[in-house]
């Protein structure tokens, strides 16, 4: 049997061809998945074949995402030729004592996906997307982005020899972002409107020009970020945590996570399925009141999301339906962090000798609150994933430890965990005196 292109919608489950360019279902309009006739799977034996990969010096086995192809086999054997990998993926298990002890737990492991080639996790599902557009035979891609998709595109369509236009909002990204499209040679252009309203706008460009879009509801974006739970339960040597949390925006990621593990559970690579924790920015946090009485009443977009971490930034996300069915299925819980708590997280997790960027922060803010409210228990096992690379966002970072920092309503943030540079004269006494 053929992988083809399924309507989510349970009332729907419209099918496509794989090979079909679509974002929607052309009859309900609902989101698109990936679905595969997975009869011929061992678990075991592709357990033992994936250790064996590490070892190897073939480029798709040394991809922290390709590694794990037979688990999203939208691309038949003679289309592999078209995957550009830049060795993404291959992101470690951390443990962080300061961090736990914050967060209120006996022991946490970061899954830090800020060591991805452009920083962020977007690198593992951008590799498949970039893959679908070169044998869809498409020679432009864009994207919509408050940043790490940008520049993750921006790297994945040149290493790949398509074009990549990139659409910004106007002042909404950090510099860090900014800079990697461009000097990964994305065209760029700043938009005066928000993240939603261009995307809107794309989808009409995107239409028009024969451009191949590269957004999260992009459906092989999400097949490759399957791979970071995959991996995660590889490194885990198949040991289930208890939870796994991580920022939602879009909730491209989250729908991902719980669609990995529902087919890893499904296909006897693990005993049952973690619950996941889904953290947003309390500024920028529609799913979580969506998800506050179960889902119940119609979801509702946030017109003007307003949080400093700009990757999770999202006022209508698009992935929600998929999101809340993930939650839904592994019993997991929804949470929400303000300004202040993301930051002093974030410097929290940066002290651990470890860093990454604000919406990353938001895991271990919201792992505190849920500790406290005793959702999560302290002796629970608890991957969090740290989304982005604490370089992103350095002008974030300089102010909170110099006290500058201010929320998006101009409130100031405390620098609970500051540390602040030290003028000094030239004086070794007087340099010493300070140390000592
Ligand atoms: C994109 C992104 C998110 C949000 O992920 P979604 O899939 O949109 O929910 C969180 N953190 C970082 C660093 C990101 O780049």
């Amino acid at each position: 049997m053929q992988p083809d292109l399924v309507c989510f919608n349970p009332a729907c489950r419209a099918r496509f061809g794989i090979t079909e360019v679509l974002y929607n279902c052309t009859t309900c309009g609902g989101l698109l998945e990936a679905a595969y006739d997975f009869s011929g799977i061992n678990a075991s034996e592709l357990k033992t074949t994936w250790r064996e990969r590490r070892m190897s010096n073939d480029p798709l086995c040394q991809s922290g995402v390709w590694r794990y192809r037979e688990l999203f086999p939208f691309l038949a054997p003679e289309d592999e030729h078209n995957i550009i990998t830049l060795r993404e993926g291959n992101t470690p298990l951390l443990k962080a004592p300061r961090a736990a002890e914050y967060g209120g737990l006996a022991e946490i492991t970061f899954k830090h996906q800020g060591f991805n080639p452009t920083g962020s996790f977007k690198d593992n599902g951008m590799t498949a997307g970039a893959a679908q557009a070169r044998r869809l035979g498409m020679k432009r891609v864009a994207c919509v982005s408050t940043g790490n998709t940008s520049a993750s595109m921006a790297a994945y369509a040149s290493a790949g020899g398509l074009e990549p236009l990139i659409f910004i909002p106007n002042g909404n990204i950090s510099y860090g972002k900014l800079a990697q499209a461009l000097e990964y040679g994305a065209k760029t252009f700043q938009v005066e409107a928000n993240f939603d309203q261009i995307l809107a706008l794309v989808r009409v460009l995107a239409e028009r020009l024969g451009i191949y879009l590269l957004n999260s509801i992009n459906p092989f974006r999400i097949e490759g970020q399957k791979s970071i739970v995959i991996e995660m339960m590889d490194q885990l040597d198949w040991q289930v945590p208890d939870w796994i949390v991580l920022p939602g925006g879009n909730l491209g990621n989250v729908s991902a996570f719980g669609k990995g593990l529902r087919e890893m559970y499904k296909l006897g690579f693990i005993d049952r399925l973690p619950r996941l924790g889904v953290v947003q920015a309390a500024g920028s946090s529609p799913f979580y009141e969506y998800m506050l009485d179960g889902g119940k009443t119609p979801f509702h977009a946030q017109q003007h999301p307003e949080t400093l971490a700009t990757a999770i930034k999202i006022g209508d996300p698009v992935s929600w339906p998929k999101a809340q069915f993930e939650i839904e299925t592994t019993n997991g819980v929804v949470e929400r962090a303000d300004e202040q708590e993301i930051a002093d997280a974030k410097a929290v997790i940066g002290a651990c000798g470890i860093g990454c960027e604000p919406a990353s922060a938001a895991t271990l803010a919201g792992i505190r609150k849920l500790t406290a409210a005793g959702v999560i228990h302290r002796n629970a096992s608890v991957v969090a994933i740290l989304t982005g690379n604490v370089l992103k966002d350095p002008d974030y970072i300089y102010r909170y430890h110099t006290g500058e920092l201010k929320a998006p309503d101009n409130s100031p943030i405390r620098a609970t965990f500051g540390n602040k540079p030290v003028l000094v004269p030239n004086d070794a006494d007087r340099i010493a005196e300070l140390i000592s």
